[in-house]
């Protein structure tokens, strides 16, 4: 085993493509580059708070055992074969061009190669780069526990997704406008060192086509597809490129779907190429079902990025993806046709997942009005959408009256139901009992379906907010039960946390909503 400071890094990206190698941190427009040298501006004290122990297994690295480790988890130190740069991207934001975007607060430091595979080492929040605009380059400790613990979260739930190494606090104070209200207050600092094969977004390729530097896009579709498609050649190799990063993104979303995950901020910059999620800020997962939840107060009024809305806006990010190969093809046709194709992906996709949340043995025609049934019914009754399949799962398939019905399903709800919601909840679920009676399978095997479909520990919004509160007290207990519940959610093993999202945390600042200020 190595450590972070003896590892030998490669630096394939920064070799490969034109660069800025100035080391100036001032922002400002970088034509003609992917990306700029950004040397990690260093901080007062770096501690660390938490460590990845399998992602470190994983990446052949002992936890750190000498100061120089923790320096380089905190961005005061940079080993030899590093070499520290921010990336250069664009972006549509909330549905509009927004130019220019890049790493503001996040440093890639190298490339690590581990049996065949390489992983990127970044830090987020190890201050300026010539992409940080009019902000500080810092992340506080707050949202560097909820990217630390929920990329970790995602993976453990079977999602693509970027992953966290170490979270670092810094001795610093930040200052930050949680609300965007005019009352700034100071937070403890923290750095959190993600790593992924990747952090490439569909920005990246938008930035090189609104710059019309195509031989540079070329350059980097090729490598892309060399480097993470290896798969795909040939002439039409870039409409199979497309099309893969199509599937991954709209099997991405079913993902999502599946646990009731919100992103809250799917912009072009926050699409990886990899089809992982990425770029964790104001997300949440749903507590009471709702389609039209959207954690991000800067997503109000019009909730671009709510739950109901993700799989639509994928495919208007893929949109903006495809504007930016066409002047790499000579027909864009079939990118159209892939385009046209999304939809009825997604859906076949979905309904299959939803027929696995439904312990269904088959996916028939008539199941998929079932499933739009279930839907209207969480839509109209908002249960706790992880407690109502859970639910499900245990379900006696012996006749019950609706009050049987009713007392069985009470605890998910977070409202008492009148007659009609009784009787829609009666419907439905009557419904569902005929049709797991036509299984062919048993019931074990269709719950044994159901059990990998549908987590039973979720982190929900007002844990992470318990955990923050007790950490910014000194208090890393909840911190680190939280860590160890995330790698069993399809267990029993946390049930303590089987609870629905008390009432307090319904609408506490930072606790249901929350902003993008991190
Ligand atoms: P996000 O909405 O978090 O994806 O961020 C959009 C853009 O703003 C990206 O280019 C980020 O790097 C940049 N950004 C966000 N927060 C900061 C910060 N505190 N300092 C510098 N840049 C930031
Ligand atoms: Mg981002």
């Amino acid at each position: 085993m190595q450590t972070l400071s003896t590892a030998v890094y490669k630096r394939e990206f920064v070799d490969r493509f034109p660069g800025d190698h100035s080391g100036d941190l001032t922002p400002r427009p970088t034509p003609g580059v992917l990306y700029s040298k950004a040397i990690p501006t260093a901080v007062k004290k770096p501690e660390l708070l938490a460590w990845s122990k399998d992602l470190a297994e994983t990446l052949g690295l002992q936890e750190p055992d000498s100061e120089k480790d923790v320096e380089i988890l905190g961005g005061n130190f940079v080993a030899e074969s590093m070499y520290p740069y921010a990336a250069c991207y664009a972006g549509h934001q909330f549905g509009n061009w927004a130019g220019q975007l890049g790493d503001g607060r996040a440093i890639t430091l190298g490339e690590l190669e581990v049996q065949g595979k390489t992983w990127e080492l970044q830090l987020k929040g190890a201050g300026p780069t010539p992409y940080s605009r009019r902000a500080d380059g810092r992340a506080v400790l707050r949202s560097s526990v909820r990217e630390y613990l929920m990329s970790e979260a995602m993976y453990y739930l079977g999602i693509p997704t970027t992953r966290a190494l170490s979270l670092v606090s810094t001795g610093d104070p930040v200052l930050r406008d949680m609300f965007y209200n005019g009352n700034p207050a100071y937070e403890q600092g923290a750095i959190v060192m993600r790593v992924a094969p990747s952090f490439l977004r569909f920005g990246n390729f938008e930035m090189l086509a609104a710059r019309n530097e195509i031989e540079q896009l070329r350059k980097l579709v090729d490598w892309t597809i060399e480097r993470f498609y290896p798969e795909l050649n040939g002439d039409d190799k870039i409409i199979h490129w497309f099309k893969a990063v199509a599937d991954r993104t709209l099997s991405l979303i079913v993902e999502w779907q599946r646990v009731g995950f919100v992103h809250g901020v799917m912009n072009t910059d926050n699409m990886s190429i990899l089809g992982l999620t990425i770029d964790y800020g104001p997300y949440s997962f749903l507590d009471d079902y709702d389609p039209n939840f959207t954690p991000n107060t800067t997503d109000l009024p019009g909730r671009r990025y709510a739950f109901g809305n993700q799989p639509s806006v994928g495919r208007w990010n893929l949109i903006r993806l495809a504007n930016a190969l066409v002047p790499l093809l000579v027909d864009k046709k079939p990118l159209e046709q892939i385009i046209d194709g999304y939809q009825d992906a997604y859906f076949l996709k979905y309904y299959t997942m939803m027929g696995e949340k439904l312990g269904l043995d088959e996916l028939f025609q008539s199941d998929v009005d079932l499933v739009v049934d279930f839907e209207e019914l969480l839509t109209a009754l908002k249960p706790d959408m992880t407690i109502f399949f859970q639910c499900l799962m245990e379900l006696p398939l012996e006749a019950m009256n609706v009050e049987q019905i009713l007392k069985y399903f009470e605890g998910s709800f977070y409202h008492a139901l009148s007659p009609e919601e009784m009787e829609t909840l009666n419907d439905v679920i009557q419904a569902y009992i005929m049709r797991l009676k036509t299984n062919t399978c048993t019931r074990e095997t269709s719950r044994e379906k159901m059990r990998m479909a549908n987590p039973r520990f979720i982190l929900r919004n007002y844990l992470l907010h318990e955990a923050i509160e007790e950490l910014n007290n000194g208090d890393n207990s909840l911190i680190l039960k939280l860590q160890e519940a995330i790698k069993k959610p399809y267990s029993n093993a946390f049930d303590e946390f089987l609870k629905k999202r008390p009432d307090w945390a319904a609408k506490k600042a930072g606790c249901s909503m929350l902003s993008c200020s991190s």
